[in-house]
C-alpha cells in the first residue's frame, strides 16, 4: 500500500469539514470501509467511552491504490507545540481557502509552522459555486501570504485545485465553467506532489508518538507515524522514555484509520500513521521500538504554549 500524510488547514467555515466528506464519498473509501467493517470492530463505541477529547482527529481515504492520511489541525495558536507535532507526522498539507473571502489571519499561525516544517503545501480554492468570488485576487492573497511567512522555493512553487466542496466538483483551471463532477484532480495533485514518507521499510520497529489519546480501558495511546519497520499486536516492544529510562510492554491494541473512523488493525507497516495501546503513560516523543534494536529518535522540539492557567 502506497501512503501519503497531510494535514489540512482551513480557517473556520472555509469548508474543510466539508471537503474532508467529499473526498471520503468520491473516493473508494466508503467500499473499502465496508469490506473492513466486517472483518474488524468499529472502535467508536469505545471512541465514546473516552474521558477526553482529542485535539486532532485523523481521518483516511483510499484512492486508487493509495491510503492518504489526513491529519486535522487546531486553529489556535494555543496548541502550538500540537501543530508542530502534527507536521513532523506528515509531507504535505493542503490550505483550504474561501473562494470570495481569501485568507484569513487565523490560518497564519498554523501555517507559518507548516511552512517552517517544509512539507509541500496545495492550495485548494474552495467554494467556486458561489455566486460571487474573486478568485484571481484570493490567489495573489494566498501568494502574498506564504511570501511573508518564509515559504522556501519548493513550497512557492505550490499547486493550486480550485473545488466546490459541497458539489464535489474540483478543476486545475481557474475558469469556473471548467468544474468537472469528481475531485480527481484534487487526488492526483495529493498524490503526485506530495512526497512519499522517508521511512524505512526494512529493520526493526521505530515509533514515536506525536499526539496522544486516552480511553478508560487501555489508558493513554500513542498516535504516529512508523519510522521503520513494522507494528504487530500481540508483539513485545521497548518503550524508550523521555527520561532516559525504558519500559517494555506488549502492544495490546493498534488502531488505523479509515473515512472518518478507527479501526483496530493486526498489522502496520512504516509510514502509516497509527494509535498504538498498550503503555498506559506513554508520553509524546519517546520511541516504541523492538527490543532486539534499541535506537532512540531525536526527543520532538515543542513551543511552549502561549497560554498557561493556574
Ligand atoms: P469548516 O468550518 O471549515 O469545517 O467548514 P464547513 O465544511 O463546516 O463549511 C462551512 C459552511 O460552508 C457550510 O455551510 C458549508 O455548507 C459551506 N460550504 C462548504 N463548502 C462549500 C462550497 O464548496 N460551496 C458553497 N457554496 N458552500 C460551501
Amino acid at each position: 500500500m502506497n501512503i501519503r500524510n497531510i494535514a489540512i488547514i482551513a480557517h473556520v467555515d472555509h469548508g474543510k469539514t466539508t471537503l474532508v466528506d467529499q473526498l471520503i464519498k468520491k473516493s473508494g473509501t466508503l467500499e473499502a470501509h465496508e469490506e473492513l467493517a466486517e472483518r474488524a470492530m468499529d472502535s467508536n463505541a469505545l471512541e465514546r467511552e473516552r474521558g477526553i477529547t482529542i485535539l486532532a482527529k485523523n481521518t483516511a481515504i483510499h484512492y486508487k491504490d493509495y491510503k492518504i492520511n489526513i491529519m486535522d489541525t487546531p486553529g489556535h495558536a494555543d496548541f502550538g507545540g500540537e501543530v508542530e507535532r502534527i507536521m513532523h507526522m506528515v509531507d504535505g498539507v493542503l490550505l483550504v481557502v474561501d473562494a470570495y473571502e481569501g485568507t484569513m489571519p487565523q490560518t497564519r499561525f498554523v501555517l507559518k509552522k507548516a511552512l517552517a516544517a517544509h512539507v509541500k503545501p496545495i492550495v485548494v480554492i474552495n467554494k467556486v459555486d458561489r455566486p460571487v468570488v474573486r478568485i484571481q485576487e484570493v490567489m495573489d492573497e494566498v501568494l502574498e501570504l506564504f511570501m511573508e511567512l518564509g515559504a522556501d522555493d519548493n513550497q512557492l512553487d505550490f499547486p493550486t485545485v480550485f473545488v466546490s466542496a459541497l458539489n464535489g466538483t474540483s478543476s486545475l483551471d481557474p475558469d469556473i465553467s471548467t468544474q468537472v463532477p469528481n475531485m480527481d484532480c484534487l487526488f492526483d495533485m495529493i498524490i503526485n506532489e506530495i512526497p512519499a514518507p522517508a521511512v524505512d521499510v526494512e529493520g526493526g520497529l521505530q515509533l514515536q508518538p506525536a499526539l496522544l489519546d486516552y480511553n478508560d480501558y487501555v489508558g493513554r495511546i500513542g498516535i504516529g507515524r512508523i519510522q521503520r519497520g513494522s507494528i504487530k499486536v500481540n508483539e513485545n516492544v521497548v518503550c524508550l522514555r523521555a527520561d532516559g529510562s525504558k519500559t517494555q510492554f506488549r502492544v495490546q491494541k493498534l488502531f488505523s484509520y479509515l473515512g472518518m473512523h478507527r479501526f483496530e488493525v493486526e498489522e502496520a507497516n512504516a509510514g502509516d500513521i497509527v494509535a498504538v495501546a498498550g503503555l498506559a503513560d506513554i508520553g509524546v516523543g519517546e520511541t516504541i521500538c523492538e527490543p532486539s534494536c534499541e535506537e532512540a529518535l531525536p526527543l520532538l522540539h515543542v513551543d511552549e504554549p502561549t497560554i498557561q492557567m493556574i
